[in-house]
């Protein structure tokens, strides 16, 4: 029963490979899935976003046992890993290698979510004894932002009570909530004022580089440097030492990204070059040991003839002194990070400074809590700012009747305990939640590695057990209506 499980699971999966699907191009796999539904009896049906859709009718006797949603997302990140692949347009060609399916290096495999859509079309195939009313659904768009999950009308999950979402990547693992993300975005005037006359003075570009950067979700745990809020406190030292005037400063690149680099450009009133190396290296050697390839590099530039209004520089370096950033409190019982903020990217545009950052909690209060201080320090400063999306936590469900049954049939088929996580990034289930705030959720998945790149894998004998783990779930979630 085992191999013919795996087998099948890869059979579905062979099938989705055939048909390329990036974020943004996934109608064709759409087309392809709905139709072989259609041909399995069903009636697949999207919505205008494209997400997909189909009902998977109970066993006798458990209509009215609550609704189960399954759920994958139909696009992957196609990482290229030679000039002949053509991701618009190639079929994948999954290979086996040591136990693990992957490719000849040539693509990414796309088992995220590949591997859950092929356990969905499985089930789909091979129904679950005594099972509950099942929901199919299979969104677009989830790596370039979850856009799929955000256009789900409501009414598509009023009526389950349930959500099992299969894009997990450990086996054994479940992820049961997530930290909500708001995004805010703060502006300030920046006019322009002639440079000083500083006949004793001279003009740096000062650049902070080789840092690690990284993802504000998942590394913002990492203690590495922020680039940006390092030139700030490099300037603020400098200032007391040899007064200058600010002509520019950009930093980071996203709300979303950890900054690694830095540019701010200077009028001084005397020859500096030697203290801001001395200051740099002292700010450097806080990173020493995680981040060593991280530096400022000074050069000297022609004076400039308009520097930023000394108002607008003050207002930045202080604005970025007091802006609360990086982690702020972590889980009391996991140690995990709970709740967040990063500044990702500072630059000027249109005649004004532009702050983007990212909050990221679990707790409504401490989002509350970031968001006034950033208003606060910002508004001393000139700035004026606004919240550009959020979306809500999800918060931890680790005691759920859902994940108390997973985890059983978990310990039952595998014999080891389940790792209960809460996420720092933004979850589709997150999105869902917030539209049925009733729905009890899980996010789980097979054995992969690697994901996004060429080098993606895919563990096969991890398929049958978590095929049947979720099988016995359904049965026993099928069994409710007794009650
Ligand atoms: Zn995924």
């Amino acid at each position: 029963m085992m191999d013919e499980i795996t087998k099948g699971v890869r059979e579905a999966f062979a099938f989705l490979c055939e048909t390329p699907h990036g974020s943004g191009n996934e109608a064709a796999l759409c087309g392809r899935l709905a139709d072989r539904l259609r041909r399995d009896g069903y009636a697949p049906d999207c919505d205008e976003k494209g997400n997909l859709y189909c009902d998977l009718p109970a066993s006798d006797g458990r209509a009215d046992a609550p609704r189960v949603l399954l759920q994958a997302h139909l696009d992957m990140v196609c990482a290229v890993g030679s000039p002949d692949y053509h991701p618009e347009t190639d079929p994948i060609r999954p290979i086996e290698r040591d136990g693990w399916l992957c490719t000849a290096g040539e693509s990414s495999l796309g088992a995220d979510c590949g591997a859950g859509l092929a356990v969905m079309l499985w089930l789909a195939e091979h129904p679950a004894p005594g099972r509950p009313p099942i929901r199919l659904i299979c969104t677009v768009e989830e790596e370039i932002g979850l856009l799929g999950a955000r256009e789900i009308p409501a009414e598509r999950l009023a009526d389950a009570a349930y959500l099992i979402n299969l894009d997990g990547f450990r086996f054994g693992r479940m992820v049961v909530g997530a930290a909500g993300g708001l995004r805010e975005h703060f502006t300030r005037p920046c006019p322009s004022a002639p440079a000083p006359e500083t006949p004793n003075g001279a003009a740096y570009r000062l650049t902070f580089s080789g840092f690690a950067g990284g993802h504000s979700g998942f590394d913002i745990g990492k203690k590495r440097a922020n680039a940006v809020l390092l030139m700030g406190e490099l300037l603020r030292e400098l200032r007391m030492e040899v007064p200058f005037a600010l002509v520019s400063f950009t930093g980071g690149t996203a709300f979303n990204a950890i900054p690694y680099t830095c540019t701010a450009e200077l009028v001084t009133i005397a020859p500096a070059r030697d203290v801001i190396e001395s200051l740099a290296d002292k700010l450097c050697a806080r990173y020493a040991e995680t981040e060593p390839e991280g530096r400022l590099t000074v050069e000297e530039i022609a004076r400039p003839a308009q520097v930023m209004d000394g108002g607008a520089a003050s207002g930045l370096l202080t604005a970025l002194g007091g802006f609360a950033d990086g982690v702020y409190a972590l889980h009391p019982e996991t140690g995990a990070v709970a709740d967040s903020s990063n500044l990702g990217h500072v630059y000027q545009a249109d005649g004004q400074l532009c702050l983007d950052a990212m909050i990221r909690c679990v707790d409504g209060q401490a989002e509350q809590a970031l968001h006034q201080s950033h208003q606060l320090v910002c508004g001393m400063c000139g700035f004026t700012g606004q919240i550009t999306s959020r979306y809500s936590a999800w918060p931890a469900e680790g005691d759920s009747k859902l994940v108390s049954l997973l985890a059983q049939a978990y310990r039952a088929r595998v014999g080891q305990e389940p790792e209960i996580s809460v996420q720092h990034v933004g979850l589709e289930p997150s999105f869902l939640r917030e539209k049925n705030p009733n729905l009890q959720c899980v996010c789980i998945g097979m054995e992969l590695a690697d994901c996004h790149s060429p080098q993606e894998r895919w563990k096969l004998d991890t398929v049958a057990p978590f095929v049947s783990m979720l099988s016995d779930t359904l049965t026993a979630l099928g069994a409710d209506s007794a009650e």
